[in-house]
């Protein structure tokens, strides 16, 4: 059976953690929320885990569930959705720590699981989740056990020179100082910024997947499509929906089973090639929904895959493409991929 295959090379993804890890003095967690970026979060968090990590981050409560089934009870998984209503049975069975963002999340959390532990976020100015300074002062007046950390989220770390980094950090001292807690507000972008923003432990994702901002980041992702037909066009045929490639010489055309349903966004077409081994061959035709056309007439050889994400190609260059982020790319790779993992000794 051929299909369209993402390898992922997991340690690589183990090296990008230990180097994370390295430009800080603190703990480093693990982000494999959206199936650890579209690569496959039980794998991706079970070797992270042979590699020492402890604390895990996931969005939602049901990533929760099937990231325990596959580390087990050791590790410490924390939902940055914090308690959202019909979540009180799975956060329980699982045994999973919620990040609460709000009033109502801490008297749901404290109604329903008052023994269970809990993790709460600070907004200090992204204004997306989390606890305002004057819900953070309320807080106070309520009986509750120790959160087993408090954190917030960066908006501009991947911009070094941004004012709000410093604004945020400020704010975060300002609500967090002197209260004795564990406390973290830095994931990649953050921890490039500087050990002031390190605090108790960091909590990289994109980082991981060696994609910008971590720049020292290794290649994790090789992406390789099979073709299904080659074929010879003449001078002046056509190749695709509406006609957008003309044929100017002889060309050999090879179709491959992957397209902008599985994650090949339709706009990064006209920039992008697809590699034999180190031979680039551009993208002829719009991307369609499960094809895509090769002009492959320099190659000696037509091998019988070629690869769209390597070395050469990688995430961020196909978001540049495509006019979007790496994470974009990354979480839109398809769940037709068939994903292999190597490094895994
Ligand atoms: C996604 C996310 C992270 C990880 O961010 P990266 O930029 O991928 O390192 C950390 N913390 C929170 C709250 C997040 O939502």
């Amino acid at each position: 059976m051929t299909s369209p295959c993402l390898t992922l090379d997991l340690s690589k993804i183990a090296a990008n953690w230990a180097a994370l890890d390295a430009l800080t003095a603190c703990e480093t967690a693990a982000v494999v929320k959206a199936d650890a970026y579209g690569g496959g979060a039980s794998a991706v968090a079970r070797h992270l885990q042979g590699i020492g990590v402890t604390r895990f981050f996931v969005a939602l409560a049901t990533e929760g569930v099937a990231l325990r089934q596959a580390l087990g009870e050791g590790a410490e998984i924390n939902i940055l959705s914090g308690h959202m209503a019909g979540d009180a049975s799975c956060l329980a069975s699982a045994r999973l720590t919620p990040v609460l963002n709000s009033l109502d999340q801490v008297l749901r959390h404290l109604e329903a699981l008052p023994t269970a532990p809990f993790a709460l976020q600070l907004d200090t100015g992204m204004n997306r989740l989390g606890l305002e300074p004057s819900d953070w002062a309320g807080l106070r007046q309520i009986k509750m056990g120790s959160p087993t950390f408090v954190m917030s989220h960066l908006a501009c770390a991947d911009d070094p020179s941004h004012a709000m980094n410093a604004k945020q950090l400020n704010t975060f001292k300002e609500m967090t100082d002197g209260l004795g807690l564990t406390r973290s507000l830095a994931a990649t972008g953050g921890i490039l910024l500087g050990p002031e923003y390190h605090f108790d432990f960091t909590r990289p994702g994109i980082g991981l997947y060696g994609c910008a901002p971590f720049s020292a980041g290794q290649v994790v992702h090789h992406l390789t499509l099979p073709i299904i037909q080659t074929r010879d066009v003449a001078v002046g045929e056509t190749v695709g929906y509406s006609n957008t490639w003309t044929a100017e010489r002889p060309s050999r055309i090879a179709t491959v089973a992957a397209g902008y349903a599985d994650g090949l966004h339709r706009a990064m077409g006209a920039k992008t090639q697809l590699w034999a081994n180190e031979i680039p061959c551009p993208i002829v035709g719009r991307i369609s929904m499960d094809l895509i056309g090769v002009d492959v007439t320099d190659l000696a050889d037509v091998p019988d895959s070629l690869e769209i994400l390597n070395q050469h190609q990688t995430a961020d260059v196909l978001a540049a493409n495509a006019g979007t982020i790496g994470y974009e790319i990354l979480t839109s790779l398809g769940a037709r991929y068939t994903r292999v993992y190597e490094g895994n000794t």
